[in-house]
């Protein structure tokens, strides 16, 4: 049995001012495509989506796991007020079980959230992603070491 949090297929909730994921994900169907880390041109201030209609597939098919509902329903936890978007990670390189993604929002949110990074890391991979250039990889110790095989082993 898989340790992912359940996700439904209807978000319970909607994203409200939230507008973290138009930053810290990367758009490559946006024309130009948008990195990751960069404000999207089309977010309004404050929150939302200035061609809400016309916003491409990545954008549309998004959820964090917070929208989803799949992290309880704090509604502290929504990422623009918790510093972290997370999001599940399907394709681990180790061909393990399914992670998430946590995307910091400002770069000393992972610092912040320390705690509850490690309690989740008891169970789960997680990639940290810190900014356009920095991640790390926290998680159950068989995995990390399946990680660093595959490391030697390109080296
Ligand atoms: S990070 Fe989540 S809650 Fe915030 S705008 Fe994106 S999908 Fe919505
Ligand atoms: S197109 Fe809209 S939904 Fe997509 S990243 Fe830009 S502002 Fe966000």
């Amino acid at each position: 049995m898989r340790n992912m949090p359940t996700v439904v297929d209807t978000p319970p909730r909607s994203c409200g001012e939230c507008s973290a994921c138009c930053t810290v994900l990367g758009v490559r169907d946006l024309e130009p495509p948008k990195p990751d880390y960069v404000a999207c041109s089309d977010c309004r201030p404050g929150g939302g989506c200035s061609r809400y209609t016309t916003r491409p597939p990545t954008c549309e098919g998004y959820q964090c796991l917070w929208l989803t509902g799949a992290l309880g329903d704090d509604e502290s936890t929504r990422p623009d007020r918790l510093g972290l978007v997370f999001d599940v990670y399907d394709t681990p390189a180790d061909g393990g079980e399914p992670g998430i993604y946590a995307r910091a929002v400002w770069p000393d949110a992972p610092r912040e959230h320390e705690e509850l990074l490690f309690t989740l890391a008891a169970k789960l991979l997680i990639v940290v992603i810190y900014d356009a250039k920095r991640r790390g990889l926290i998680g159950p110790e068989h995995r990390l070491a399946a990680f660093r095989r595959l490391l030697a082993a390109r080296t």
